[in-house]
């Protein structure tokens, strides 16, 4: 059996684990990224990012190569609430200190593309296709059992990064827990030339059975996804078909009737902590909410620059690790928990047919179309550039305070109004009671 020494072993290729291997390397140290085969043309995830994530791929020099293999520019969201709606806009342009563009891609493209610019780099060896077996934690280190074709390699190592993705069993092993909400099912297909109304936005559509998430993904190419329950089947259904605008909506019915979709299974979770002696958990493996927030590459690429900077602000230092390991949980608690909080809160106020809920999404497109303020500050909080669960929560409650307008311009039914306002003061004071017990 083969034997081998690094600072640190990074398990899993993808997003969070090519930009934790760059961010740590940039940083001086001696890194293994071991991935066990990237996911194939079938898998749906993650291919819109917010600008806050461009702007750390940049500085990793990742972010050139993903444009070069085809990246488009996103400029912001564009919510339709019908087919024949011109939609809210929402741009990056409106948060201040932020940057008015970011990048989608592919995602088997740009998994594919950070693997390839990360490999070679000094410092970085990647192992591909290589298994993390087995990880060995002791007081200084770990032995981590790599398998590579017929061989069994052993690592020593400092750290251990997993960036294996929801289901990482090295957080499991390390016994750390998690809460997951139930499961649905997202289904994905590419439009060829499909027609959006506002190229270069991600458009959300709103009026069906849940929102529909579409954008361009290749300069001849619209993804578009939608959720559906985990029993529906693949197919279709002139529900989920109607809020699409024409002739944008017969190019996907077309399309979906001869093609299957990419599929993905996708729940919440949330893990009790990020970090276990000598373990530091990243990307997905360290939480995930509903797709339609998108802030998942922003949490990858968030993970990679913070741990990062963990291990470089301890270096010698006495147990420098086990000091990197407090300072990037601490730092990433508020983060994630704003994040756990905003995601489901913005699938409901965006698709919940309940009449409180009716108010608060009347109560969303009148602050978002008549205060600049209230634009800029959601689209701070939805492109992850803040991260504060004060600001949410505040937010929430003034578009709650918008949303009481509804009562007068007939957005519940006069019988409904009182049962309306008293679920909309619940949801309020819910949120509320989340921030004071963080
Ligand atoms: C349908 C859908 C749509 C989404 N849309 C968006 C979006 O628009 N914007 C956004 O920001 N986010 C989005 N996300 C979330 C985004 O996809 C994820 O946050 C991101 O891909 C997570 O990357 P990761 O590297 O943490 O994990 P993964 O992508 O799961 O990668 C984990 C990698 O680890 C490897 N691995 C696992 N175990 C081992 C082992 N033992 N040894 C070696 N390798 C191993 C796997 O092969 C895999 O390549 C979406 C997710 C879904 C499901």
């Amino acid at each position: 059996m083969a034997h081998f020494k690094v600072d640190c072993v990074v398990v899993g290729g993808g997003i969070s684990g090519t930009t934790s291997a760059a961010a740590l390397a940039q940083e001086g140290f001696q890194v293994l990224l071991c991935e066990a085969g990237l996911p194939n043309d079938k898998r749906l995830a993650g291919e819109l990012m917010h600008p806050p994530a461009a702007a750390r791929l940049d500085a990793l020099g990742l972010l050139e190569p993903l444009k070069a293999a085809g990246a488009m520019p996103v400029y912001g969201f564009v919510i339709h609430r019908g087919p024949d709606d011109p939609g809210t806009m929402l741009s990056y342009a409106e948060v201040p200190g932020g940057r008015a563009s970011s990048v989608a891609a592919d995602h088997a493209l740009m998994t594919r593309t950070l693997l390839d610019a990360v490999e070679g780099r000094p410092g970085i060896q990647v192992w591909s296709p290589a298994r993390v077996m087995d990880v060995r934690f002791d007081a200084d280190g770990a032995d981590v059992e790599v398998r590579r074709g017929d061989d069994t390699v052993m690592v020593r190592t400092r750290l251990v990064v997993s960036a294996e993705g929801r289901e990482s069993k090295i957080r499991t092993r390390a016994g750390i827990e998690v809460q997951r909400t139930e499961p649905f099912r997202m289904l994905g297909w590419r439009i060829p030339n499909g027609s959006l109304p506002y190229p270069g936005f991600g458009h959300v559509f709103l009026g069906g059975p849940s929102a529909v998430l579409a954008y361009q993904v290749a300069r001849d190419q619209v993804r578009i996804m939608f959720e559906v329950e985990m029993d529906e089947g693949t197919e279709l259904s002139d529900a989920l078909l109607a809020p699409l605008p024409q002739p944008f909506r017969d190019q996907v019915a077309a399309v979906a009737r001869t093609e299957r979709p990419q599929t993905a299974r996708v729940y919440g979770l949330i893990p009790q902590r990020f970090t276990g002696s000598k373990l530091a958990v990243v990307g997905d493996a360290g939480g995930c909410v509903h797709p339609l927030s998108a802030s998942g590459i922003a949490f990858c690429t968030a993970d990679a620059v913070d741990l990062a900077a963990s291990m470089k602000a301890t270096r010698g230092r006495r147990d420098p690790v086990g000091r990197a390991l407090a300072r990037y949980e601490r730092g990433r608690r508020g983060p994630m928990r704003t994040r756990a909080t905003l995601g489901p809160a913005l699938v409901e106020a965006l698709s919940g047919d309940s009449p409180d809920l009716a108010l608060l999404r009347h109560g969303l497109f009148r602050y978002w179309s008549e205060s600049p303020r209230g634009r800029r500050r959601s689209m701070g909080l939805l492109s992850t550039h803040d991260h504060g669960l004060p600001r949410m929560v505040q937010e929430y409650a003034t578009v709650a305070a918008y949303g009481i307008s509804g009562i007068f311009d007939g957005v519940v039914p006069a019988r409904e109004v009182p049962s309306a306002l008293a679920g909309l003061a619940r949801r309020t004071a819910g949120q509320v009671r989340a921030w004071r017990q963080s």
